[in-house]
């Protein structure tokens, strides 16, 4: 690595390529623009490894679960306090469609099953029943975020500055642009193609409602504790900005009742772009004018299963020069 390794953001990305160099015995400066501006503080922090209407196991995912929940492990160690919490995740099937994909991929998504629900066994409205996964769980990211924050301001490692993408292909030493969303659809990587996406999640609070489990089924429901739920969320690719709508709202809270016949009351609103590259797949690399300008982005809607395997694969490129995988390297979308 070339001088001084600077890391510019403070979200997933580059929180946990701070602690993958921090764990390398290497130096660094962590750059961002204060407190709780990420997309990463938003987000729900699940972590489930098989998403979408296909029913499609998380693209490698055996490996990188396995890294991510090591890695939060390890973490919670270094900062005494527990952060990513083990939960089932029950995956309502949405239609007769849905059960019979989960039916026909039966082979393949056994290793992710920890169960079969029948429709009497779901906790709301279920015709179709349901999955439990295994394997699933949720990062308190606000806390992962904070925490790891501290940890590095007490080692003197942190700084709040706002770094110029107008300058960064000049730069002289090692610095990895994790600016998320920020970073895409203009700047130095303004190359890559980008599809960012924006999103919406409510936080209600239902009393007297069961907080042992996710409940998902075209959206999600996540029990934050003390009666609290975190619902989401929107895809939008037209607005990107952090604004909150009230079209949002009333979807998000009609997600909300799919799941309880209970009273809710919303208690928070927010809105974040989830940094989306083609394929939604993290990209790590350097840029093709300047080897010290690096990027680590693309984390997509699954930040908090893929940021900790990709961070240590790039934290190995930069101390070690461990050649970066070919599907991982921005590489790939140079001509
Ligand atoms: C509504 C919603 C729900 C989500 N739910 C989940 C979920 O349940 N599970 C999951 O895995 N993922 C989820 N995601 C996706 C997840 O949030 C992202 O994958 C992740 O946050 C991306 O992290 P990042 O570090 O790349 O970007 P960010 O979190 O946006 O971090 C970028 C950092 O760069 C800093 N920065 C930007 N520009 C500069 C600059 N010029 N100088 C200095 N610093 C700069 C910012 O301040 C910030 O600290 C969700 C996203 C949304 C929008």
């Amino acid at each position: 690595m070339r001088g001084q390794l600077t890391i510019v953001g403070q979200g997933l990305a580059g929180t946990c390529l701070a602690w993958r160099v921090w764990s390398r015995g290497q130096n660094f400066r962590l750059l961002h623009l204060g407190e709780g501006r990420s997309t990463s503080v938003i987000s729900a922090g699940l972590l489930t490894p098989v998403t979408g209407r296909n029913l499609n196991p998380s693209w490698r995912i055996a490996e990188f679960l396995d890294e991510a929940l090591g890695f939060y492990r390890e973490v919670e160690g270094a900062l005494g306090e527990k952060v990513f919490h083990e939960i089932p995740i029950l995956r309502l099937f949405a239609n007769s469609e849905e059960r019979q994909i989960f039916d026909r991929k039966n082979e393949l998504l056994r290793p992710l099953t920890e169960a079969v629900l029948a429709e009497k066994d779901c906790p709301c409205e279920a015709p179709y029943g349901g999955v439990i996964w295994k394997g699933g769980g949720r990062l308190d990211t606000r806390r992962f975020l904070e925490a790891s924050g501290v940890f590095f301001r007490d080692l003197g490692l942190i700084k709040t500055e706002n770094f110029d993408p107008a300058n960064a292909l000049n730069v002289k030493q090692a610095t990895v642009m994790c600016t998320g969303a920020a970073g895409l659809g203009g700047g130095p990587f303004d190359f890559l193609p980008e599809r960012r996406a924006k999103g919406e999640i409510l936080t209600v609070r239902i009393p007297g409602q069961s907080e042992d489990r996710v409940l998902s089924r075209n959206g999600w429901m996540v029990p934050l504790g003390q009666s609290l739920f975190r619902v989401g969320s929107t895809y939008s690719w037209n607005d990107l900005t952090d604004t909150v709508t009230s079209y949002g709202r009333s979807q998000l809270e009609k997600l909300a009742g799919s799941f309880t016949s209970l009273p809710f009351e919303t208690v928070e609103h927010v809105a974040g772009v989830r940094p989306i590259i083609r394929q939604s797949r993290p990209v790590i690399g350097s840029h093709p004018e300047n080897d010290n300008l690096l990027i680590f982005n693309g984390l997509g809607s699954k930040g908090v299963l893929y940021a900790p395997g990709v961070a240590d694969r790039l934290a190995a490129y930069l101390c070690e020069r461990r050649e970066i995988e070919e599907d991982l390297n921005l590489g790939a979308f140079l001509g």
